[in-house]
């Protein structure tokens, strides 16, 4: 059935994406971004859409609008863009949500929280299950993230009890893909962009530490399936590739791909760098009948297409803004 839907965040990697899945089901797409990190580029195939809409406005202030589903995306994702000014991050995830979730309230919309794998912090318990608290610290340099996306789910779980509004949260692990900022710090953006550009791979600690990696198309299928579900479905759930891998076999692979000869260089380990992660995804499995499809050798392989036809261009490499 048609839908107006609300993408905060939507001009970013993930919310542009999804604005583009939307349109493509034939809704009516209102997104809704401050270009922090997003960029223009990233919709710019989509404005001549006349079920696209863009409006630039921070979620930290009211937004009165009409429509039947809302997509929380709003928040800068990388460790760099977050800790650029970590009180408006805090500021983003919580009065964000809050006003995202009054806006639910009032037009009777559902909603989905973008939540964050995050919240798990530095996990003592491998892999995460939902029903895992965490291991987070709470006034670290990651925290502003950490802590804000732990508390917009404490908001929605309160606004689903206390104002019975259709809320719903994923917890996505690090997707990548096309349209990752470039210049962002995220490790497969960083590992791409200097294999093709003939610069050292940069390491950090030993590089025996953990990540699971999920291509965007799948994150973007599990989070409209989440939203698809009936009110009872709330979550948390997991969104992620179970597969893991240390960082030290994605650069390998990565210079394998793009055939660079770029070297391996090792750098201070950041503080508070999480050691291991890997979602269990049981419950996606069972509420969504999703798991991930996109093997890391086939999605990096699209990854690297885009950022390789985005250096030829020069596009936004040196700018956090574009
Ligand atoms: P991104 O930085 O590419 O996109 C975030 C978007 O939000 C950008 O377009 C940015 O300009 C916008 N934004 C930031 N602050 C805003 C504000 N105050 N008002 C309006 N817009 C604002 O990041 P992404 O990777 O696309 O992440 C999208 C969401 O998914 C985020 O909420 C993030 O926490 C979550 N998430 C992403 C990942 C991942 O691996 N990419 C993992 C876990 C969770
Ligand atoms: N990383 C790295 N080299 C880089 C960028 C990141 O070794 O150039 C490491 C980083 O220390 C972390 C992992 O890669 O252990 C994933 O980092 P990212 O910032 O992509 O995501 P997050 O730490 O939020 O999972």
């Amino acid at each position: 059935m048609h839908k107006r839907i609300l993408v905060t965040g939507g001009a970013g990697f993930l919310g542009s994406h999804l604005c583009e899945r939307l349109l493509q089901s034939r809704h009516d797409v209102l997104c809704v971004d401050n270009f922090f990190t997003g960029s223009r580029r990233n919709i710019a195939h989509l404005l001549d859409d006349r079920s696209f809409e863009l409006l630039r406005h921070d979620v930290t202030f009211p937004l009165y609008v009409e429509v039947d589903q809302i997509y929380n995306l709003a928040c800068p994702a990388s460790p760099i863009h977050y800790q650029l000014d970590p009180v408006q991050t805090t500021k983003t995830s919580v009065i964000g949500v809050i006003n995202m979730l009054g806006l639910a309230k009032r037009v009777k919309a559902k909603m989905l929280q973008a939540s964050t794998s995050e919240v798990y912090g530095d996990p003592t318990v491998h892999p995460q299950p939902e029903e895992y608290w965490g291991n987070v610290n709470p006034i670290g340099f990651r925290s502003c993230y950490d802590e804000g996306k732990r508390c917009a789910e404490t908001l929605v779980f309160d606004y689903i009890r206390q104002h019975r509004v259709a809320a719903k949260v994923v917890r996505i692990f690090n997707a990548y893909g096309p349209r990752m900022h470039p210049n962002d710090g995220r490790v497969v953006s960083n590992f791409v962009v200097q294999a093709l550009s003939g610069r050292d791979i940069t390491l950090y600690g030993d590089g025996c530490q953990t990540r699971s990696f999920c291509y965007v198309d799948d994150v973007i299928e599990a989070i409209v399936r989440m939203m698809a579900t009936d009110r009872d479905t709330t979550g948390p759930i997991n969104i992620g590739n179970p597969k893991e891998f240390t960082i030290h076999e994605l650069a390998e692979l990565v210079l394998e791909l793009t055939g660079s000869k770029s070297k391996l260089v090792f750098q201070p380990l950041p503080y508070d760098d999480p050691k291991q992660r890997q979602p269990d995804i049981r419950k996606a499995k069972e509420a969504l009948e999703w798991e991930p499809q996109v093997a890391l050798r086939d999605g990096l392989l699209k990854t690297i297409d885009y950022f390789d036809d985005l250096l030829r261009k020069g596009c936004g490499l040196n700018a956090v803004q574009t």
